[in-house]
């Protein structure tokens, strides 16, 4: 899951804020310490390393940077615009092999623990959906959303207590170490404290606004822009709007799950929308001027004389806006021909009449094949 995957600022020390000279600073330290080389018995180093310069690969290019804040680690991979120049190319997928699941952000101790490398837990990430209409999808928009979210009763202050006292058992921190004498040796394990399970006070008298639990519900609007060119199924993440962690450590991050309805006339084909036109073979032999749907209203086609079953007429710059690079894709639409089904009598001495006339050099130039030109169309 791309939202359990450790922050790229995190893994740098650096706040969202950092400037470009920031992360550069940040990054050579920690990669001088982490290197391999000055660490030939530690493997994990190696990992460390790699995982720092792909953070820092990310937050030092703008352009990559600017769409990680907005995306997270699911970044969108387009239309397939940029060949070969696209600076994200399979970034979740390194991801996913330098962390595997032992890195996710969950702890090993439950809620309101964290590992005593990683700091306390993180709130958990919410979620919320929005559904949009293809041109809200193509020209981005603002949308508010409501979303429920658990915050820290701010009575209490996520205590949970109207008085409380600090934990006897842990001392305060939450959580208690163990020491075991196995067969491998001293084993030393931490889990919550029993006593105040792992929140380091003990509550004398209940928090009325909580009732003791520390936490209440709430429902959070957010204003959220959706940027242009964005695609059905992708999330944009609002860093720290998700719920509340426990006190001390930060919120987790809103998740938006983005759905993009149908459009009845255009259909979508990465950053290229495709019409189907129909027009009558008679239209399709003589030529004729038609109207087509875009997404800012009709636009006039040429239909050549003589165009075939499945030819496809490009509108450049008429289709959705390339979501990490410039300009728009194209509408293709796409030439469906319609035979007529019934022919009175007269119509049917007219077309046994031109078929008398014609011979192979009426259709000549009609040759490339059905399919051959409606792959044309998909490339
Ligand atoms: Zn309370
Ligand atoms: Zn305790």
């Amino acid at each position: 899951m791309a939202n359990s995957k450790r922050d790229y600022y995190e893994i740098l020390g650096v706040s969202r804020e950092a400037t470009a000279q920031e992360v550069k600073k940040a990054y050579r330290r920690l990669a001088r310490d982490h290197h391999p080389d000055a660490n030939p018995d530690d493997a994990s180093a190696e990992e460390r390393f790699k995982e720092l310069t792909e953070a820092y690969e990310v937050l030092s290019n703008a352009e990559a940077r600017r769409a990680y804040d907005t995306y997270g680690h699911q970044v969108p991979r387009g239309g397939g615009g940029q060949p070969g120049g696209d600076p994200f190319g399979g970034v979740q997928d390194i991801f996913e092999a330098f962390f595997g699941d032992g890195f996710s952000g969950s702890s090993m101790f439950g809620e309101g623990f964290g590992g005593a490398s990683r700091g306390p837990a993180r709130g958990r990430n919410a979620e919320a959906d929005i559904e949009l209409e293809l041109a809200e999808a193509a020209f981005g928009v603002e949308r508010e959303v409501n979303v429920q979210v658990v915050k820290n009763c701010s009575v209490c202050s996520g205590s949970g207590g109207k008085e409380t006292h600090l934990c006897g058992m842990c001392g305060g921190a939450g959580a208690v170490r163990t020491v075991r004498d196995t067969l491998l040796g001293q084993m030393v394990s931490q889990s919550a404290c029993p006593d105040c399970r792992g929140a380091g006070r003990i509550v004398d008298v209940p928090c009325d606004e909580c009732r003791g639990s520390g936490k209440v519900s709430s429902i959070a609007s957010r204003r959220v822009a959706v940027p242009a060119g964005i695609e059905d199924g992708m999330r944009l993440r609002v860093s720290g709007a998700g719920h509340d962690g426990e006190s001390g450590s930060p919120p987790g991050d809103l998740y938006i799950n983005i759905k993009v309805k149908e459009h009845p006339e255009l259909m979508r084909d990465g950053e290229d929308l495709i019409h189907r036109m129909k027009v009558n073979f008679v239209q399709a032999a003589l030529g004729t001027e038609f109207r087509v749907p875009t997404l800012e209203g009709d636009s006039p086609v040429t239909v050549e004389p003589g165009t075939q079953p499945g030819a496809a007429i490009r509108l450049r710059g008429e289709g959705m806006p390339r979501i990490r690079g410039r300009g728009r894709g194209d509408i293709k639409v796409v030439v469906d021909v319609m035979m007529p089904t019934r022919l009175t009598p007269e119509q049917r001495e007219l077309l046994e009449k031109f078929e008398q006339m014609s011979g192979a050099e009426t259709y000549n130039g009609g040759g490339a094949s059905f399919f051959e030109r409606l792959r044309g169309v998909f490339r």
